[in-house]
């Protein structure tokens, strides 16, 4: 029997990696290695249902245990890749043991960035990443009152949406001038702010966590101007790295994540890279990127799943993501970082509206909160490399819906 597949890393892209395998028909032995205790799980959840109590560990799992004795998927738990020995294929783990490969993929994810101030090893100071993280902050959740979160991006607003809807004291500290800053435009981080200011967060943009006080443990943060703020606990929520280490220590070229061609293949012809670890460039501008979703994880394991079984084909999906804090519902499609026009269609007022988000007159992505329907629209039109105007953007007259039929029976037609 050959050595098969290995995939470091039982996360999102992990486990896709070896599903989509097994559905490609690809019968060699796959194993997939990982760190934590459980299954692969989902998580998104974590910031959000889980954290309130919505819903359950099991209910999280990306497939029930049996799936993987029913699909011949060697799964080892608890358990670190060490090093990747190139030279050998084989990689080394934690229990002591060695695995041969084909074919490696390389499905590490991220490790959250830490807060470099004084103070941050005070107990009940916390982070945010796996199902264990979440257990022990729903813990320290019960007997905390004031709760200062470390910013304002995505996970931290997440987390002060929970921590607000559970009647806690929320402030989020946050060192840029608006919420989200790096992800959406104006017109959405000024939008949450508001929801966030309606939830009963306490939000301080343009303002640095300086230090976190507490003997053993934390009783308050204080903050750039010299204001201190009570807290019992302090949620960070400040961006991830990519786990890369393993890569470069195997000499595997490595710059914001492990570095990968169109394809998702390393320097290595014989490993692959995906999900939140991986640097891949941008199928429009080739400029090198990474990204962290669960879309961009399942669709490169898809990817790297169909060219190890035979199918090879670059990586050309069109990104998307959401989040949700409390009753809204933000989802984002398409790349928006060039963007220098945006379009509104709806009513903020409302709390249901989409941002059109354009580089002159080509539509980049949008921004749709408790809008569904055109963010699905969003991610029909741009995978089939079409457009809107702005005008047609603004005028809610304008029938999306018939659009896309235009174009999906003249793609059709192109297509033979
Ligand atoms: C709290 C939270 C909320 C999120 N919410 C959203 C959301 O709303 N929408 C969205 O699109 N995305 C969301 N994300 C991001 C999304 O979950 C990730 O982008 C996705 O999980 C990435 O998949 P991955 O396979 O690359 O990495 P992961 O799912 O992180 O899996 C990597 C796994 O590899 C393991 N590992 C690392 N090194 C080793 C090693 N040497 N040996 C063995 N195992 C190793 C890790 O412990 C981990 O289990 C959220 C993430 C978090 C943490």
């Amino acid at each position: 029997m050959s050595a098969g597949v290995v995939i470091i890393g039982a996360g999102q892209g992990g486990y896709q990696v070896a599903a989509s395998l097994r559905e490609a028909g690809y019968g060699e032995r796959i194993t997939i290695v990982g760190d934590e205790p459980e299954h692969p799980y989902q998580r998104p959840p974590l910031s959000k249902a889980y954290l309130l109590g919505d819903t359950t560990a099991e209910r999280l799992l990306l497939r029930p245990q049996n799936y993987y004795e029913k699909h011949t998927i060697d799964f080892v738990a608890n358990t670190r890749v060490t090093q990747i020995d190139r030279a050998a294929s084989r990689v080394a783990l934690s229990s002591g043991t060695a695995l041969d490969y084909d074919h490696l993929v390389i499905a590490t994810g991220a490790r959250n960035r830490l807060l470099p101030v004084e103070g941050a090893t005070l107990d009940g100071v916390m982070y945010l990443r796996t199902l264990a993280d979440a257990d022990a902050i729903k813990q320290h959740f019960a007997g905390a009152t004031n709760i200062v979160v470390a910013g304002a991006g995505f996970i931290g607003l997440e987390l002060a949406a929970v921590a607000s809807k559970l009647g806690k004291q929320v402030s989020v500290i946050e060192p840029l001038p608006r919420v989200m800053s790096r992800a959406v435009s104006q017109t959405a981080s000024q939008f949450f702010a508001d929801a966030h200011a309606q939830f009963g967060v306490k939000l301080l943009v343009n303002t640095r966590l300086e230090r976190i006080n507490g003997s053993g443990r934390v009783t308050s943060v204080t903050l750039s101007g010299g204001a201190d703020v009570p807290a019992d606990l302090v949620l960070v929520g400040i961006g991830i790295l990519p786990a890369d280490d393993l890569a470069q220590a195997a000499g595997l070229p490595v710059a914001n994540g492990v570095v990968v061609d169109a394809q998702l293949v390393t320097a290595d012809p014989k490993i692959s890279a995906i999900g939140d670890c991986a640097a891949f460039p941008d199928p429009t501008t080739g400029a090198m990127m990474r990204l962290e979703s669960v879309q961009n994880a399942v669709d490169q394991g898809r990817c790297v799943a169909k060219r190890i079984a035979g199918h090879p084909a670059p990586y050309e999906a069109v990104p998307w993501f959401w989040s949700d804090q409390q009753d809204l519902k933000l989802q984002m499609v398409g790349l928006t970082a060039g963007c220098d026009r945006t379009v509104l269609r709806g009513n903020p007022a409302e709390r249901a509206f989409s941002v059109f988000c354009f580089r002159g007159d080509t539509l980049l992505g949008i921004e749709s909160v408790n809008r569904g329907a055109e963010h699905m629209f969003g991610r029909r039109l741009l995978a089939a490399g079409e457009s809107v105007t702005p005008e047609e953007a603004a005028d809610l007259s304008f029938d999306l819906k018939a659009r896309l039929a235009r174009v999906a029976p003249a793609r059709e037609a192109a297509a033979g």
